[in-house]
C-alpha cells in the first residue's frame, strides 16, 4: 500500500526529529502519542456504494491498517524523497525473497554479491533455480567491473554493504551506474547501516531491504522485514506483496515503530562503542585483523566515508592462528558476549564464522579463526574486561 508521508512538507527537520514525529497522526490517535495496535481482517463499508467502489482508506487487514500506515509513513520519511513506498513483511529473509520474486521471472539472470547473507544465497540456489532463474555470484569489490558479468537476460544486481560477516564494502554507486546503463535493477540489503546511516535509494539503489529484526526493532524481540523502493521499482514490489499475500502481524508492526523512535540514539551508541572496541581489539596481541569499515586501516574505509554517515555496532575480528580449543575457551569464558545468531539488539554477541564454507566466487582465507562481534549498549569498560578474560583463557588453552 502506498502511503504519503504527512511530514513531507517539513523536510527541513533533522533526521532525529523525523524519527520521533513521522507517521504520528495525533488526531486519528485521539491524542495518544502512539497508534493503537489494530488487529483486523474485515473492514466494514458504510454502504453498498462504497463497497462497490472499494472506497475507504482501509479495505482489508492484509493490505494495511492504521498501525501499518504509521510505520510505513515513518520509514518513508527516514528513507528520504527517493522512496516511493515501503512494504512490511514478516522477516528480513521474507523481504529478500519477496523483493526478488517481485522483480524476476523465469529465464532471467541475477547477479549476487559473494558476501551476501547466506540464506539469500540459499534462496537463489534453491527456489529461484527451480523457477528457472540463474544466479551468478560476484566479487564484492568488483565495482564498475560488474559490466563484464551482465548478460542480455540479466535483470537484477543484489548487493550487501558491507557483508555482515566479512565486511567487504562494495562500491554501490559504481555498480548501480553500470546496472542502470544496461536496464538492470539494483537491490541492496541495507540492514547493517539502516537508512539512518546509508540512504541507499539516493545512491542508485532501486530496492533497499532491511532485516528490521535487527536495529529497527532493536530489542531482540521481533522478526520483521521492510522493503523500500523508488518510483521505478515500487509498482513491481507493491504488486508482488499483494500477489504473494505477505503481511506483518500487528504487535510486531507496533514494536518496529517503537524501535524506530529510538533508532538514532541507539545507533549512535552502538557506533561509538563499536569503534572504541574495534580500536581496542586492533591493539590486542591475539588479534591479526579487525574488519570494521569505520577503521582507517579497512580496505573499504574510503567508500564507507563517501557513502555512509555512520557505522553500526557489528564487525568481525580475525585471531592469530590458534586451535579450535583456544577459540572455544574464549567463547566459553566471556559472559557479557552471548553466543547467538542475529544482532542489532541492545546486547553484545559473539559468534565464530567461516565464509569459506559457502562462498563461491571469491576465496576466504583470513589467516586465522574469525569471530563476529555485536557491540551492545553495555559499558565498554565492562565489555573490554569481559573480552580480556576471554583472551586469558584463549592464551592459556
Ligand atoms: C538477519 C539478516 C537477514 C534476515 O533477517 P531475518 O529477520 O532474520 O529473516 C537478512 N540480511 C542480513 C544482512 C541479516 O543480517
Amino acid at each position: 500500500m502506498t502511503v504519503l508521508n504527512h511530514n513531507s512538507g517539513t523536510t527541513s527537520l533533522d533526521i532525529e526529529t523525523v524519527l520521533v514525529t513521522a507517521g504520528r497522526d495525533t488526531a486519528a490517535q485521539k491524542g495518544f502519542v502512539n497508534p493503537p495496535v489494530v488487529r483486523g481482517s474485515t473492514v466494514l463499508y458504510p454502504n453498498a456504494d462504497a463497497l462497490h467502489a472499494h472506497r475507504g482508506e482501509f479495505q482489508y487487514g492484509r493490505h494495511g491498517t492504521p498501525t501499518t500506515k504509521a510505520l510505513q509513513e515513518a520509514l518513508m520519511a527516514l528513507e528520504g524523497p527517493s522512496c516511493a513506498g515501503v512494504g512490511l513483511v514478516p522477516s528480513g529473509l521474507s523481504a529478500i525473497s519477496t523483493a526478488l520474486l517481485s522483480v524476476l521471472k523465469a529465464g532471467d539472470h541475477l547477479l549476487v554479491c559473494d558476501n551476501a547473507y547466506r540464506p539469500t544465497r540459499n534462496f537463489c540456489n534453491g527456489m529461484l533455480t527451480r523457477y528457472g532463474i540463474e544466479t551468478t555470484f560476484f566479487d564484492p569489490l568488483i565495482g564498475a567491473g560488474i559490466a563484464a558479468l551482465i548478460k542480455p537476460n540479466t535483470r537484477v544486481v543484489m548487493v550487501e554493504a558491507p557483508g555482515s560477516q566479512s565486511f567487504e564494502m562494495p562500491d554501490i554507486p559504481a555498480i548501480a551506474a553500470v546496472a542502470h546503463a544496461h536496464g538492470v535493477l539494483v537491490i541492496d540489503d541495507n540492514t547493517w547501516a539502516t537508512p539512518l546511516y546509508h540512504r541507499s535509494l539516493d545512491q542508485g539503489v532501486d530496492i533497499s531491504l532491511q532485516a528490521a529484526t535487527k536495529y529497527i526493532g532493536g530489542h531482540s524481540d521481533i522478526m520483521f522485514g521492510t522493503i523500500s523502493a523508488n518510483e521505478k521499482a515500487w509498482p513491481l514490489v507493491s504488486e508482488g506483496i499483494k500477489l504473494l499475500g505477505v503481511c506483518a502481524g500487528p504487535d510486531d508492526v507496533f514494536l518496529a515503530l517503537r524501535g524506530l523512535r529510538t533508532l538514532a540514539v541507539r545507533l549512535a551508541h552502538h557506533q561509538n562503542s563499536g569503534l572504541e572496541m574495534a580500536r581496542w581489539l586492533a591493539a590486542r596481541p591475539e588479534v591479526l585483523e579487525v574488519l570494521h569499515p569505520g577503521l582507517e586501516s579497512h580496505p573499504g574505509h574510503a567508500i564507507w566515508k563517501r557513502d555512509f554517515t555512520g557505522a553500526s555496532g557489528l564487525f568481525s575480528i580475525v585471531l592469530k592462528p590458534a586451535s579450535q580449543k583456544a577459540v572455544d575457551a574464549l567463547l566459553d569464558t566471556v559472559k557479557l558476549f552471548g553466543m547467538g545468531y542475529s544482532w542489532g539488539g541492545f546486547e553484545s554477541l559473539v559468534i565464530p564464522f567461516d565464509c569459506a564454507t559457502y562462498r563461491s566466487a571469491t576465496p576466504w582465507a583470513p589467516g586465522g579463526p574469525a569471530l563476529r562481534l555485536h557491540i551492545g549498549l553495555e559499558s565498554v569498560d565492562d565489555l573490554k574486561a569481559d573480552l580480556a578474560c576471554g583472551f586469558d583463557a584463549f592464551n592459556a588453552a
